[in-house]
């Protein structure tokens, strides 16, 4: 038995963040990870860095976070664009809801402001005529998230650490069990995304499918990433919704989503939920009818039981700790888990309350 300050088990964005900012503190860490680093949902996902507004505990999380992107933007391959992120209003009903956004963002501390009909189509020529307008936040981006994962555990691993290509099987006071009968001592981090039940099935989280479409390249035809103002109402909803979501890759592809669906948990692909995706971003994007998709797939997101993810120590275990349930938003969040939860490992106040996202709650 050898023995860790900590052993991450699982290296999808969550846990390598979590791996990098343990070694940077001196820690001596282990990571397990039984597929490929960065290959779980962090390869399904759009990697928009957005601070979304729909619960206060998730907005503060996600601007957390956004500040500490800015150490990572320039790791190789990041594929870090600062394409900001327009939020589109449709008609009156979403135009109302303008100044309440704005005023949420503004108190997180984001640059945001408003935009009118004129405005937003001289900002994105391509979106349909007759839109109400929308909200601009410059600052936010886009990342290539699978590579981001690598690098972090690059980082990691020059600093010492461990990586072991084995599946964590069963969990101890202070050990992990490995499926090649070796055990690793050590304070122990679940970060295994979607797999969290297996290794701590007192966690609720249920499988959200997600949709995403990838075209060829038409550099120029969108800026920002588009989101649909009541985006939120999706991410936060309980029945199968669709929303407007578009996203600028750097090399010119575009990127389309997005939909959710509970009670599926496999990744096959639903065509009916497919087409109505496509008809909602057509109905924004008239010119995205035009355009030649290159390949289209389905990923499962984690959500918790209350939409914020479980971050901290876990109840009636000890030694182990859990960084997973981050829905649609971990890639954002992925730098803010890292800090919260090597703060509280090492024992000191973070510049966030850690309270909302103690896993505790569930418990309770
Ligand atoms: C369609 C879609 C769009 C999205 N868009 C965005 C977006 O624009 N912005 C954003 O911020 N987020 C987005 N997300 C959400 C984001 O992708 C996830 O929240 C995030 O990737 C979760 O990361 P993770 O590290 O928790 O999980 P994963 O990436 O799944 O990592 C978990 C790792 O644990 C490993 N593992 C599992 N069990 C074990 C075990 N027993 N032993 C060892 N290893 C194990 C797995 O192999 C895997 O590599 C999107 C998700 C989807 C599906």
């Amino acid at each position: 038995m050898s023995g860790y300050d900590l052993i991450v088990v699982g290296a999808g964005i969550v846990g390598a963040a979590c791996a990098d900012c343990a070694a940077a503190e001196g820690l001596k860490v282990a990571v397990v990870e039984s597929g490929v680093v960065g290959g779980g949902v962090t390869a399904a996902g759009m990697g928009h860095l957005v601070a979304v507004d729909g619960l206060p505990a998730e907005l503060a999380l996600a601007r957390f976070s956004l500040g500490l992107w800015e150490a990572l933007k320039d790791l190789p391959g990041a594929e870090f664009s600062r394409c900001g992120t327009l939020w589109v209003a449709g008609g009156e009903h979403d135009h109302a809801g303008i100044p309440d956004k704005l005023a949420r963002l503004h108190a997180a501390g984001a640059r945001a402001e408003a935009v009118d009909a004129a405005r937003l189509r001289e900002l994105e020529p391509s979106l349909a005529p007759g839109l109400a307008g929308g909200v601009l936040v410059p600052d936010e981006a886009v990342v290539y998230a699978p590579a981001v994962a690598r690098r972090l555990l690059e980082r990691t691993c020059a600093r010492g650490a461990t990586l072991l290509h084995a599946r964590a099987v069963a969990l101890g006071d202070h050990e992990v069990t490995l499926d090649d009968g070796g055990v690793l001592a050590g304070a122990v981090l679940v970060a295994t995304g979607t797999a969290l039940p297996e290794l701590l099935p007192e966690l609720p989280l249920r499988l959200r499918k997600g949709h995403l479409v990838i075209t060829q390249r038409y550099p120029g035809m969108v800026h920002h990433q588009l989101v649909h103002m009541h985006y939120t109402d999706s991410a936060h909803g309980e029945t199968d919704s669709v929303a407007f979501n578009v996203q600028p890759r750097p090399t010119g592809q575009l990127l389309i989503g997005s939909s959710r669906e509970y009670g599926s948990n496999d990744t096959a692909m639903s065509l009916p939920m497919l087409r109505r995706m496509l008809q909602c971003a057509f109905e924004f994007l008239p010119g995205l009818r035009q355009l030649n998709a290159l390949r289209a797939w389905a990923g499962l997101r984690p959500a918790s039981a209350d939409g914020l993810p479980y971050i901290g120590r876990v109840a009636g275990r000890r030694g182990i700790w859990v960084a997973a349930g981050h829905e649609g938003l971990g890639v954002t969040t992925a730098p803010g888990t890292a800090r919260l939860l090597v703060d509280q490992l090492l024992g000191r106040p973070s510049a966030l309350d850690p309270k909302p996202y103690d896993p505790v709650r569930v418990a309770a």
